[in-house]
């Protein structure tokens, strides 16, 4: 046998093997279901019965589709190059660029980010009479990617959503902007799979020509496709004269993205779609230690929707560490804690890059952010969009967008005033209405009013230099290539001497910024190539590089694995988040625990859960409880330990207090009001009879209940009013006491 499918257990082979017809692997994490798709692939390459451009495997993580690439190449022992691999939009996107003209677009168009989305709705906005505060343009945003999931073009927006007032008027700014984005020469990222469907609804021979080309179809996290990558995929996969050679691999216990549109009975219908599926299950997890796993399948028992699905410790006599559950006094002192573990662990010898911080929102990165610059501890945060997000590192985007294409209204006008051309709200909204009035772009809009004298004085030359410098920028790629044509232009047009010049303290730092920007550059052959690159990272998980601690949300975490996990942030109302606390029904709680499965089940050998007492949350202090999560973990698997300290300054606590008591007052008052047939027996304080210590009017914390003041005192039984929970009586050994 092959040595690569040596490496399989029994049933992953069979994945591997059974290449003809649809087949759905089931399976629950650390399975090998990314493991089988790369196998797979490999299989079909080396048995003959395709070429590696005739694969088309759509990955979640970059991570995994170059674990893929490099798989392949290794095999047939040279690069690989021309393969249909990666995100859906990575995909689409490289279709789309050959299709563009059918959707009237050019095949240099531009890709959106969110920032330029709300930009172009902004724009729209005031021509249709909309308050602002009623429908901000988030909103409206949001809406349209939810209609651009759904597959819905402004032609086919379902009556239902159009006969709705509120939505009819967001469908008319949908069509704007769409009409829009055409006259720009650009999409957003939900077209680049809206497109693509309309060209394969509208053109069969395109369509014909895709399915017949793609011989093969694998997809990797199949429960989080949402109705368009489902539509998307069963056109392809379904045809008329050859069996579907599709499989997809999925565990519906990690379905975390309902909320953008995701469907978990796509998974379900697999076997109608496509009948005569064969259904896999892989049982055998080779990722986790049993207390790892044990701890995951615990908690995930607690939800009511799901397919249900054995999991077990491929090497169960491996015995591992307990969980280990820290409990702490603010977020402050969390990033510290997990700091000092982080070098501890990397003092015993494990790698930085083994180890990351999964986090419930982007925004719980800061306090670890500083800790670890003020240790100087190397870390990068995997997912976000940081770096292209720093506004020097935008504006060059910008300069770049308007040389590669010239129809770009958003980027030239971020760029058109800086640096400062006197160009005005006023000339800015002259050139717009001229724009309007020709239905041309921004830059034709300037050389019409330069041409035609509609500008004077310093903008008029000003602008007039610019338009010359971009002329010339374009020529000079040609010549001298892209990254010379760049750095020429930013110095012409006086860019990189407003950095130069200012005397702010980040300034240098922003230069340095933009040398880095180039070094990125450097690795494209092309201005195009680069700013696609670019317009991607977007969903951006590389995780390449050297020895940094990854810090990253947990959805982002999904299909990766590291040596050590800590999953900071386990309180209620954080994680769980409020919202899903608040709402009706259990669809957002039981989403909210599959992402603590993910979390969990990213671990291999250590795992360290921590909640924090009180944290800043919107600006303010708020005391929090241990998530419910936290509780549903069996505690045959967890250790919990307690890092409050006696030591911890008494003022600072008072004064923090304070300040949260003014911020949870409501919270207080409700809480009140329910225990209120209580309220009777609390006791007046008075000289405590001496028990573990713990006089009347101690400040306390219960690990179940929260933080509670001492109201009475029984032997070893506390009568404590908490601050959330009420009034309850508990064994004082389970509390700690606090000032
Ligand atoms: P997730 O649901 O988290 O995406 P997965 O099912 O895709 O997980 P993989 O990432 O493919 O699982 O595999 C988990 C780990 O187990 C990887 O380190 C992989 O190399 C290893 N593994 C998978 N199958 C085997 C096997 N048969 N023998 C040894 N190790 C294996
Ligand atoms: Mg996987």
């Amino acid at each position: 046998m092959a040595e690569y499918l040596n490496q399989l257990n029994d049933t992953q082979r069979q994945a591997v093997e059974t290449t003809e017809g649809p087949v759905l692997v089931l399976a629950g994490a650390g399975t090998g279901k990314t493991r089988v798709l790369t196998t797979r692939f490999a299989h079909i390459l080396l048995s003959g019965k395709a070429y590696p451009n005739q694969i088309l495997a759509v990955t979640f993580t970059n991570k995994a589709s170059k674990e893929m690439s490099e798989r392949i190449a290794q095999l047939i022992e040279r690069p690989v190059e021309g393969l249909w691999l990666g995100s859906f939009h990575k995909i689409c996107a490289k279709m789309l660029r050959m299709h563009a003209e059918l959707v009237g677009l050019a095949s240099n168009f531009t890709i959106l980010d969110t920032d330029d989305q709300l930009r172009l709705i902004k724009q729209i906005i005031p021509a249709y009479g909309i308050d602002t505060k009623t429908t901000p343009p988030q909103l409206i945003l949001g809406t349209i990617q939810f209609w651009k999931d759904k597959g819905y073009t402004p032609e086919n927006l379902s009556l239902t959503e159009r006969n709705n007032s509120e939505k009819a008027q967001i469908a008319t700014i949908y069509t704007e902007y769409q009409k829009r984005l055409q006259q720009i020469n650009a999409c957003d990222f939900g077209d680049l799979m809206l497109h693509m469907l309309t060209i394969f609804n509208q053109h069969s021979e395109i369509l014909h020509k895709y399915q017949r080309y793609f011989r093969y179809i694998l997809v990797d996290e199949y429960q989080d496709t949402n109705t368009i990558q489902y539509l998307w995929l069963r056109l392809l996969a379904q045809k008329s004269d050859m069996p579907a050679n599709i499989c997809c691999v999925g565990d519906d216990d990690q379905s975390i993205y309902s909320w953008r549109g995701a469907e978990i009975t796509n998974i379900l219908r697999f076997e109608q779609d496509f009948p005569g599926a064969t259904l896999i299950r892989l049982e055998n997890n080779y990722r986790s230690t049993p207390e790892i796993l044990g701890a995951a399948s615990g908690l995930i028992q607690m939800n009511t929707q799901r397919l249900g699905k054995t999991l077990r410790a491929a090497n169960s006599t491996l015995q591992g560490e307990k969980v280990t559950i820290s409990s702490v006094w603010d977020s402050d002192d969390e990033a510290r804690l997990i700091c000092e573990q982080i070098i501890k662990l990397h003092q015993e010898g494990y790698r930085y890059g083994d180890m990351a911080i999964l986090m419930r929102t982007g925004s719980q990165t800061r306090p670890f952010e500083e800790r670890m610059i003020a240790l100087g501890l190397p870390y990068k945060i995997i997912g976000g969009v940081r770096f292209y997000e720093r506004a020097e590192i935008r504006d060059v985007i910008a300069y770049m967008r308007v040389v590669a294409q010239p129809a770009d209204d958003l980027a030239l006008e971020r760029i058109i005033n800086v640096p400062r051309r006197g160009v005005g709200p006023a000339a800015l909204q002259k050139i717009h209405q001229i724009r309007r009035e020709l239905t041309i772009p921004l830059s034709d809009a300037v050389d019409y009013l330069l041409i035609h004298q509609g500008l004077k004085g310093k903008i008029f030359n000003e602008l007039t230099q610019l338009m010359n410098h971009f002329d010339q920028t374009r020529k000079k790629i040609e010549q001298d290539g892209h990254i010379n044509a760049i750095e020429y232009l930013l110095d012409i047009c006086g860019y990189m001497d407003m950095w130069k010049h200012d005397p702010a303290p980040d300034a240098t730092g922003r230069l340095e910024n933009i040398k880095e920007l180039f070094h990125a550059m450097a690795e494209f052959p092309t201005l195009l190539e680069f700013l696609e690159h670019i317009s991607l990272i977007m969903d951006n998980d590389e995780l390449s590089g050297d020895d940094k601690i990854n810090l990253m949300t947990l959805h982002a975490a999904k299909g990766l694995e590291f040596n050590t996990v800590f999953l900071p942030g386990w309180e209620e109302g954080l994680f769980p988040s409020q919202r899903t606390m608040d709402e009706s029904g259990n669809n957002g709680l039981e989403e909210e625990r599959r992402l603590a499965y993910v979390g969990i089940t990213r671990a291999k050998q250590r795992l360290f859960i921590s909640h924090a007492a009180n944290r800043q949350l919107y600006g303010s202090w708020q005391t929090s409880i241990p998530s419910r999560f936290i509780e549903e973990i069996p505690n045959q698997f967890t250790k919990i330990v307690s890092y409050f300290k006696q030591s911890q300054s008494y003022n600072a606590q008072q004064n923090r207090f304070k300040e949260h008591r003014y911020s949870q007052q409501s919270t207080l008052t409700h809480s009140t009001a329910y225990e209120g047939s209580k309220s009777t027996s609390i006791k007046k304080p008075y000289t405590p009879p001496k028990t573990k210590s713990i006089p009347v009017g101690s400040r306390v914390f219960h690990q179940k209940f929260g933080y509670g003041i001492v109201t009475g005192v029984e032997q070893n039984k506390l009568e404590i009013q908490f601050d959330k929970s009420g009034i309850k009586n508990v064994i004082d050994s389970f509390v700690t006491l606090e000032s």
